[in-house]
C-alpha cells in the first residue's frame, strides 16, 4: 500500500514540501505520496486520530498548529520542547512523536561557516523561537533579540536566558550573525523593505534571512554589497526537509539535486 505523508496547516498557502518529498520518494522507488491537507483548528484532534489508524506515515505541521498538536503525541524531543513548537510528526516503534526540524534546518548553513561570537535575532514570533534555541544549539555564546513589540522579545529572551535589545537601538550592536525572521523583504507588499540599513553592516558579518522568496531579499543583497557573507532562507527550508525526510525513511536525499529542485520550484519551472 502507497504510503502517505502530508502538511497540515491553514490557510495551506503554498508550499514545495510536495516538490521536495514526493521528488525524494520517487529517487528512492518508494511508493509513498506527500500531499497538501489544508486543516482548520477545530479538526486537529480528529486528524491526529486518523494518522493513528489510517496509517500516515508522517506530517509537516505548519501554522497554526505547531504548537496546539503538542499535547496529541507520545513524544516530544528536547529541541521541540525548548522551541515550544513543533513541524514534524513521526513514528519511533509504535510512539507518534513530535521533532522541530526548522531548527535543524536553520543551523545547518551556519555549520559550514566559522562559528560567529555573537547573533543578533530580529523577530520573535515562531522562527525567531526556532532561530534563538538553534543558534544556541550551535553553542553561539551571545545571542540577543530584537522586536517591533518590546513585550514579546522580552519574554521570548526570558524563555531562553537570552538578551533582549530595544527594536530602535538594533543597529547600534555589532554583532557575527544578523538573523532576519521578521517578513520585511518578502515577495509582496514587504518586498521594497529591510529590517537593517545598507551602511550599517558590521564588517564581517553574516547575514542570514528566513525569508526565501526572492532568493535574495533587500536585506542580503545589501549585505553582500557591504561585503558579509549572506545565507538564504531557502537553506533552512531545504535542510528541514531534508532532516523530515530522514526521519520518516532514515535516507538522505542528495543535498545539491534537492537544492537545484527548489531552486527550480522558486523559479516556476515546477510546481
Ligand atoms: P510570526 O510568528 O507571525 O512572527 C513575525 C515576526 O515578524 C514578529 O516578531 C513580528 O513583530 C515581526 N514583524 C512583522 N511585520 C513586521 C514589520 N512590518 N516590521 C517589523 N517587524 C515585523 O511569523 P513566523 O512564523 O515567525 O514567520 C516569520 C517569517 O519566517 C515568515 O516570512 C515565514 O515565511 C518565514 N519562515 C521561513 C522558514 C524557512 O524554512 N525558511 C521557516 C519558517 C518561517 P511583532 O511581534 O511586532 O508583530
Amino acid at each position: 500500500m502507497t504510503a502517505r505523508y502530508g502538511i497540515i496547516g491553514y490557510p495551506l498557502g503554498h508550499t514545495m514540501s510536495p516538490v521536495l518529498h514526493n521528488w525524494g520518494f520517487g529517487q528512492f522507488g518508494l511508493d509513498a505520496r506527500y500531499e497538501a491537507w489544508p486543516l482548520e483548528p477545530e479538526g486537529l484532534s480528529a486528524f491526529i486520530e486518523r494518522v493513528r489508524t489510517d496509517d500516515i506515515r508522517g506530517v509537516s505541521v505548519t501554522i497554526p498548529h505547531k504548537r496546539t498538536v503538542m499535547e496529541f503525541l507520545d513524544r516530544i524531543t528536547d529541541r521541540a520542547k525548548a522551541v515550544g513548537a513543533v513541524n514534524t510528526l513521526y513514528w519511533d516503534g509504535g510512539e507518534l512523536c513530535g521533532e522541530n526540524t526548522d531548527v535543524i534546518g536553520l543551523v545547518a548553513p551556519l555549520r559550514k561557516l566559522a562559528r560567529p561570537a555573537s547573533a543578533l535575532v530580529l523577530g520573535a514570533g515562531g522562527a525567531a523561537r526556532a532561530a534563538v534555541a538553534g543558534l544556541l544549539e550551535l553553542g553561539i555564546g551571545d545571542v540577543a533579540v530584537a522586536n517591533r513589540t518590546a513585550s514579546k522579545a522580552d519574554s521570548l529572551a526570558q524563555d531562553f536566558n537570552v538578551r533582549a535589545i530595544p527594536w530602535e537601538n538594533r543597529m547600534d550592536h555589532a554583532p557575527g550573525l544578523i538573523c532576519n525572521t521578521t517578513p520585511l523583504g518578502m515577495a509582496g507588499a514587504m518586498e521594497d523593505r529591510t529590517p537593517w540599513d545598507a551602511d550599517r553592516f558590521p564588517a564581517g558579518c553574516i547575514a542570514y534571512d528566513i525569508v526565501y522568496n526572492p532568493l535574495e531579499t533587500r536585506f542580503l543583497r545589501e549585505a553582500r554589497e557591504a561585503g558579509c557573507a549572506t545565507v538564504s532562507g531557502l537553506e533552512m527550508f531545504l535542510h528541514q526537509g531534508l532532516a523530515q525526510f530522514a526521519l520518516w525513511t532514515r535516507l538522505n536525499m542528495d543535498e545539491e539535486c534537492a537544492r537545484v529542485l527548489l531552486l527550480d520550484a522558486l523559479a516556476g519551472k515546477r510546481s
